[in-house]
């Protein structure tokens, strides 16, 4: 990744640690999330808090995941022989993207609002990162045209797993999502197999919701 602003290093080693013995333990995405400035992602006010174990305000009433979650869901999508093409539904501040854009060949990441997708995909370009296809539509839909995905990760949570999203899963494929069910959420992991998708329960999660439309 092309910027100059790295993370401290004081600051750095104790993230990392602190993901390892959280369960975060795979190299490559260690490795890549130590490569990203996640200070630069929020609001300059916010920068020091950027490292902590926290979601935080993004604008727009949206919020990034906690650098836990990202890494969590970000290890339940990595299968090695099979990283070129991601699907992420949610493109809001791109921390999880810029993650996707250094782990898989090719990104297509879908945002319902403008103006966030607009000053996102402004920062991404500015790091060099150009394997990244911005969508600005209501991501229930999917983006057929890039089909089929190895992965597809949901960063908003909907009331169900879309059937659109399910039909662009490769052979063997694998989502992630946090599934809103009757007001409390939980991250599920689908896999696609040639006997029908496995689903699992992974954790107790909270997301914004998932919206219909665009703005
Ligand atoms: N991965 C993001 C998380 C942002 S919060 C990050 O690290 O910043 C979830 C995002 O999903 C928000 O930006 C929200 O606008 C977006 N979103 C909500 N409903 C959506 C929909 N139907 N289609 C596409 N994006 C949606």
């Amino acid at each position: 990744m092309n910027t100059d602003k790295k993370i401290p290093p004081e600051v750095k080693k104790l993230f990392i640690e602190r993901l390892i013995s959280q369960g975060i333990t795979n190299k490559k995405l260690l490795n890549v999330i130590s490569s990203i400035p996640r200070h630069l992602f929020v609001e300059s006010a916010l920068s020091r808090r950027a490292y902590d174990d926290d979601a935080l305000p993004i604008g727009y009433g949206q919020t990034i995941s906690s650098p836990y979650i990202v890494g969590k869901m970000t290890q339940l999508l990595i299968e090695n022989d099979s990283m070129n093409n991601v699907l992420e539904i949610g493109t809001g501040c791109g921390y999880q993207t810029a993650i996707l854009s250094l782990l898989f060949k090719k990104v297509t990441t879908i945002e319902r609002i403008e103006k966030l997708q607009t000053k996102t995909k402004k920062l991404l370009s500015s790091f060099g990162l150009k394997n990244i296809k911005y969508i600005h539509a209501d991501g229930h839909h999917g983006y057929k045209i890039n089909q089929p995905y190895d992965a597809i990760i949901m960063t908003a949570s909907p009331i169900e797993i879309p059937d659109d999203l399910i039909r662009q899963l490769g052979i063997t494929g694998r989502m992630v999502l946090p599934l809103n069910d009757k007001g409390s959420q939980k991250l599920f992991r689908l896999k696609n197999t040639k006997n029908g998708i496995l689903k699992k329960e992974v954790d107790d999660v909270k997301f914004v919701p998932m919206i219909k439309g665009i703005a």
